[in-house]
């Protein structure tokens, strides 16, 4: 499979001449499976969404996106989606079951007036809007097993991604403090690639905390537990420069290959 790196970044767009190597967009990872060439999952849908549309054949996207959550940095881009806003598109998007709504319901709760000017069902295209219960699902020819990770405010899932080539698993928003169930452990157990929350520093800690996110330094010991293939370290803070990412790039040391995530760059598996 490939992986498209669309949107690295955490919390709120991140524009300026100190963003410009490792991107603003908010998070975002678009998938091909194994023979195909182009993508036909998204994992979130945050203003990285918007990039897909230039790795489509057509101009209309047919496929699956998957929210780990719902908070703004992982949705704002479904509605600015060119590809998946015109008469032939067919998506299937599917969020985390939680407070007995639909998936139309829990779209529309960040996706309706006066918050925004449009409903779900403003979108043009065919939609689905599913509710996801934690477990295994095959999806778009993918075998998709969603996880309860810790984090702050809602359902939050990780997913680990899987077909004939390998496996990749993707946990944007990870609290690890508040403890790390058996099933996170299980999910990332292995896996050619994972992508991990890594927003703050050993030195912010308190507030990560505060915010329910990973440091660095988490993020590469549950890699080594689970004695992944390679580390990308994902989400950075919304401050945090090119500069600053270089320099911490520099001073990483991990039994696997470890690498900062970089908007635009892909991943193949195997690599
Ligand atoms: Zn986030
Ligand atoms: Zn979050």
């Amino acid at each position: 499979m490939r992986v498209w790196l669309l949107g690295v970044r955490g919390s709120t767009p991140a524009p300026g001449p100190d963003f410009v190597r490792y991107g603003g967009h908010t998070s975002c990872v678009a998938i091909a499976a194994e023979g195909q060439d182009a993508p036909s999952v998204a994992l979130d849908a945050g203003t990285g969404l918007r990039s897909l549309t230039a790795l489509l054949p057509g101009p209309a996207y047919r496929g699956a996106i998957l929210l780990s959550h719902l908070h703004w940095d992982h949705v704002q881009g479904i509605p600015f989606f060119v590809a998946g806003d015109q008469d032939l598109s067919v998506v299937d998007l599917y969020l985390p079951a939680q407070g007995g709504l639909s998936g139309r319901d829990l779209l529309a709760t960040m996706m309706s007036p006066p918050c925004f000017p449009i409903m779900p069902e403003g979108l043009r295209g065919t939609w689905t809007f599913n509710t996801l219960p934690p477990g295994r699902v095959d999806i778009c020819g993918f075998q998709v097993t969603a996880v309860d990770v810790a984090h702050k405010g809602g359902r939050t899932y990780g997913f680990r991604v899987e077909d004939v080539s390998g496996s990749l698993a993707y946990v944007p928003d990870h609290a690890p403090v508040q403890g790390c169930s058996d099933e996170v452990r299980a999910m990332i157990r292995g896996v050619d690639v994972l992508l991990h929350d890594a927003q703050f520093l050993a030195s912010e800690r308190v507030t990560a905390d505060l915010f329910g996110h990973a440091t660095v330094d988490e993020a590469i010991s549950l890699a080594t537990e689970a004695q992944v293939g390679r580390l990308v370290l994902f989400h950075h803070a919304p401050a945090r420069t090119d500069a600053q990412l270089d320099a911490l790039a520099r001073t990483l040391a991990a039994p696997m290959p470890v690498v900062v995530a970089a908007e635009g760059e892909s991943i193949d598996i195997p690599g």
